[in-house]
């Protein structure tokens, strides 16, 4: 198994060093992961950017001392790139093109600056309301990003919502789906099953990437989105046991922005 979405202290979301990340894959039993801290160029409401963008040179110079003392694991540098606009993921392609990464995620956080892991953004509205925003959020968003590899978690939405069922499910979006799916498929791009919202409930997401097969999606990425060792490789034999019952018969790894299929 593979973590193709593993957070560092290179995020400022995250205070974890590389090495206890690397030792919580090891410990995991991994065959490799993939780094993707944060590059978020989107707005706050006041303007501002939402972080600092990670210092991806730094990550490669201690990843290239470290990696060494990890013989067994195959580690890539990739980065989260935060979607927007064109201007957005323009600015973040100057910040990461030196990095010379493996891999990029393309996710949305914010909507008309409010961060979607935030209680405001639930504010007075019923969680299909909420969750069709994102989708319809994330339909906007998805071709404004031309060099993303896998696009991250298409329910973030539902990984602080304050709802009783959190689960998303294709039926509520179809048209959004099919869209996104429909550009992913045409574009050499793939979907990320991240399995980070999942928390306490039972895994969701098998109609939709049931869905994602029929419409000709043959690979996907899984990730845990760990900002702790604690979550890395968190409940990857659900979400590998899911894509199998949906017909998925791949993940992909990569290496200079290209994939390698790993038959699951
Ligand atoms: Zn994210
Ligand atoms: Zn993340």
């Amino acid at each position: 198994m593979f973590d193709y979405h593993v957070h560092t202290h290179y995020s400022a979301d995250c205070h974890e060093p590389v090495a206890s990340q690397l030792d919580a894959a090891v410990k995991a039993g991994l065959k490799g992961l993939c780094f993707t801290d944060h590059v978020d160029f989107d707005l706050l409401v006041n303007g501002g950017p939402r972080f600092e963008p990670a210092d991806l040179n730094a990550l490669r110079r201690e990843l290239d001392s470290l990696t060494p003392l990890y013989p067994g694991l195959t580690v890539r540098r990739g980065a989260e790139v935060a979607l927007a606009d064109a201007a957005c993921s323009e600015a973040a392609y100057e910040h990461i093109k030196s990095a010379e990464l493996d891999f990029v995620i393309g996710s949305l956080h914010m909507l008309r600056g409010l961060n979607v892991y935030y209680s405001e953004f639930f504010e007075g509205r019923t969680r299909d309301e909420a969750y069709c925003d994102y989708l319809e959020g994330l339909r906007r968003v998805i071709r404004t990003c031309p060099y993303f590899c896998a696009m991250g978690h298409y329910d973030f939405v539902a990984k602080n919502a304050p709802y009783q069922e959190r689960g998303i499910s294709f039926s509520l979006a179809p048209h959004a789906f099919d869209d996104i799916f429909t550009y992913l498929i045409q574009n050499g791009k793939t979907l990320e099953l991240n399995t980070s919202a999942w928390k306490t409930d039972a895994p969701w997401g098998l109609d939709v990437f049931t869905r994602f097969r029929e419409l000709g999606g043959e690979f996907v990425t899984v990730g845990s989105d760990a900002h702790n060792p604690g979550r890395v490789a968190k409940r990857f034999d659900e979400a590998y046991g899911l894509l199998r019952a949906a017909g998925i018969r791949y993940v992909a790894t990569y290496e200079k922005m290209k994939p390698t299929m790993h038959k699951i």
